[in-house]
């Protein structure tokens, strides 16, 4: 009989990887289990054509908790991190475009030939985040308080947390309070006058989430963005190879640190035996039994797919079942024979704005009625579109001279009130080259490949539940101590044994790592207590 392992990983995203290698350093010897035949979850570089490859999901960085990249070692194990100066550059389908840095001064100098009054207050707006921002990172790291029983640990670490917040001073600790439940589009509106930039900025409330600018509580997007990088806008963080060279990284140093990782084993059922997991059997009807099972799988997947619902209390699985994970976006990556040109970026340093994201959304206005098509069943003719051309940093990515763009669209709901999406896939993906059409004219001409990745798709062949991108909504609701559930934050499930790992747990979807590493922590607490 095959001995017990000491912990399963279901799924071999870079959640799990994270987990696996820390489980491993801590002297376990965890058996990563990946449905796909190749590891990285929504983090991966696949061919989209002959010679050209793409980040196929996630394609900048969320960013990765520093503290990991030092821990794991991953800079020895080939992770190699492009930083353009440029954050975004948005575009005008006509009239002009507006380029956001790191710099917050340079950002400001170029505000300056739009609007004066914006170029003052933009260094204000960027410290003012900045500030706060290293306020709330402490938080990515930490396990979410629970409000039934608080460990001597996570009192420590709110208490650290409200010292911080006394220092912020009246003003940024008033901000914060205020900020966190507002709408978005009233927040930039305080800030900015320019239209373009507003919108620019507002995206960020909104990227991934079923919301527009206009919905309460968008505003705690801006905020979280800010824990993770120390900015409202997001910069552009690339990995040389594309989002996969950073899976692969992490593979690495999990099989050199003693992991095992078993691709094409996709999980089907996770045995449970008087409430304890005990085992979790494969497509194939290998059983693998284990002290502990860990799950990268997003929470509905988990608890709705993989686990029997006799094992849960009714409860608990009607909670998960009103966990809300309804997807809004698909990706379109091409293949093109040259770089688009985008008129509006004619004259200087127009390559150098193109290295960055490229935000399609011009107006409050127009993401409101982005989001509006979602809301009623239909994808947007005229989307938030987040765009990025990574072959501009990154040559080894397409034969020379030519380029892949990866195009992420929100909104195209999961839902679709009329057909499906499976018959309707070339009619979006023409639809979508006929709007970044409108900003690059010349792009039709230079496609030499199109992929089309619908919210269907992102379930069935990335095994992301209802298609949501972040395993479900980042809103106030399904935040911190909320996420996944209340009573339920601290990565331990109703199952002893069974734990999450995945973005539906604390902090939640980007490629940060967070939940790995702190799922980890919980597991390697509980075996050193041998509570299993
Ligand atoms: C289209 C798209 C664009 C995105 N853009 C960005 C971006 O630009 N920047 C950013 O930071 N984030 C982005 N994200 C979000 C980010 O990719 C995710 O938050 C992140 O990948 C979550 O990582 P994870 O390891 O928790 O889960 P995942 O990456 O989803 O990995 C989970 C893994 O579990 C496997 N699995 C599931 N079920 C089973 C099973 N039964 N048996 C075995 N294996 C199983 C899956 O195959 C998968 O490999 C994007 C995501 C998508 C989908």
């Amino acid at each position: 009989m095959a001995k017990t392992r000491d912990i399963v990983i279901i799924g071999g995203g870079h959640n799990g990887l994270v987990a696996a290698c820390y489980l491993a350093k801590a002297g376990l010897k965890p058996l990563v289990l990946e449905r796909r035949e190749i590891v990285g979850g929504a983090s991966v570089t696949e061919e989209i054509h002959p010679g050209f490859r793409c980040s196929t999901l996630a394609h900048a960085a969320g960013p990765l908790l520093p503290q990991i990249v030092k821990d794991l070692e991953l800079g020895q194990h080939g992770l190699e991190t492009i930083t353009p100066e440029v954050c975004v550059t948005a575009l005008e389908a006509q009239g002009r475009s507006l380029t956001i840095y790191n710099d917050p001064g340079r950002t400001a100098s170029e505000l300056q030939q739009i609007c004066a009054k914006d170029a003052k207050i933009y260094s204000e707006f960027a410290a003012t985040f900045s500030r706060i921002g290293r306020m709330l990172a402490p938080l990515l790291a930490m396990t979410p308080p629970s409000i039934e029983e608080s460990a001597p640990g996570a009192i420590w670490n709110l208490g650290k947390l409200g010292v911080a917040f006394r220092r912020l001073g009246k003003k940024d600790a008033f901000r914060l309070l205020r900020w966190g439940p507002m709408a978005v589009a009233d927040l930039v509106a305080e800030w900015f006058e320019t239209e373009l930039l507003r919108a620019t900025i507002a995206a960020r409330g909104i990227f991934g989430t079923f919301a527009g600018p206009w919905s309460a509580g968008t505003s705690s997007g801006l905020l979280w963005q800010a824990a993770m990088e120390g900015q409202a806008v997001g910069s552009a963080s690339f990995m040389k190879g594309g989002m996969g060279a950073f899976t692969q990284a992490l593979a690495k140093a999990a099989c050199a640190s003693g992991v095992e990782i078993r691709t094409g084993a996709g999980v089907e059922r996770i045995r449970v035996n008087q409430a304890k997991t005990s085992a979790v059997v494969l497509a194939n009807g290998e059983e693998i039994t284990a002290r502990a099972v860990v799950s990268n799988a997003d929470p509905r997947t988990t608890f709705l797919k993989l686990v029997d619902p006799l094992d849960l209390d009714p409860d608990f699985l009607l909670k998960i079942r009103n966990y809300r994970a309804v997807g809004t976006v698909a990706k379109i990556n091409l293949a093109l024979s040259g770089l688009p040109s985008f008129p509006t970026l004619s004259g200087v340093n127009a390559y150098t704005r193109l290295s960055g994201r490229i935000h399609i959304g011009p107006e409050i206005d127009y993401l409101e009625r982005a989001f509006d098509a979602a809301k009623y069943g239909d994808y947007s003719p005229a989307p938030y579109m987040d765009i990025t051309i990574p072959s501009v940093m990154d040559q080894s990515l397409t034969p020379s001279g030519a380029h892949v763009m990866s195009v992420y669209v929100q909104f195209a709901p999961y839902n679709l009130k009329h057909g499906d999406w499976n018959s309707r896939r070339e009619e979006f993906g023409n639809a979508m080259v006929n709007v970044l059409s409108t900003y690059a004219p010349n792009l039709r001409d230079l496609i030499v490949s199109r992929q089309v990745i619908t919210p269907l798709d992102l379930e069935q062949t990335y095994g992301l539940s209802g298609g949501h991108i972040f395993h479900g909504e980042q809103s106030l609701d399904q935040f911190f101590t909320f996420r996944p559930l209340i009573g339920w934050a601290q990565y331990r499930t109703p199952i002893k044994g069974l734990y999450l790992c995945g973005a539906g747990t604390h902090p939640g979807g980007g490629l940060t790592g967070g939940p790995g590493a702190n799922a980890s922590r919980e597991i390697i607490k509980d075996f050193k207590s041998s509570r299993i």
